[in-house]
């Protein structure tokens, strides 16, 4: 098991010390809320660590732990939304490292952000938006809301 640092863009302009407190007790808060989800990907983790898997945190923008490994590579390929290149549970980002870009970092991350907003009902409220996209006659993946909002900020990094 190997521990690196992996950064990711940081902020430029700071807000000034409140805004930066502000900023980081919502980050905290996040964390806690998403925290039942964060601990499933910390189960799912758990064999790609066993499977000599490797571990990264992301500081910025969110914070997040990346997994990536032989298990991840094969989980990932097994995705019930057909096979992917990193997926977010929680905090935890279970990623294939060699397909891996910036852009998808930031799509992954929009979906962490996500997850900090609607902590435990994020699996339900996900599974809703893809239900009002098939209702719709569009892609319960593609069209997904969570999806569209996430494929948006990728556009923006
Ligand atoms: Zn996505």
């Amino acid at each position: 098991m190997s521990f690196f640092r992996y950064s990711a863009r940081r902020r430029i302009f700071s807000d000034g010390p409140h805004q930066d407190r502000r900023s980081a007790l919502l980050t905290l808060a996040g964390i806690l809320w998403a925290s039942p989800l964060t601990l499933c990907g910390l189960l799912l983790a758990l064999p790609i660590m066993i499977g000599k898997g490797q571990l990264a945190v992301v500081h910025s923008p969110t914070p997040a732990l990346l997994v990536s490994g032989k298990v991840a590579d094969y989980l990932l390929d097994r995705h019930p939304f057909g096979a992917m290149c990193a997926m977010a549970i929680g905090h935890i980002l279970i990623a294939d490292l060699k397909s891996l870009t910036p852009q998808i970092l930031t799509h992954e991350l929009a979906h962490v952000r996500q997850a900090a907003v609607w902590g435990a009902l994020f699996p339900f409220a996900y599974l809703a938006a893809s239900l009002w996209a098939v209702l719709h006659g569009h892609d319960a993946y593609w069209n997904n809301a969570f999806e569209v909002a996430a494929r948006r900020a990728e556009r923006h990094s």
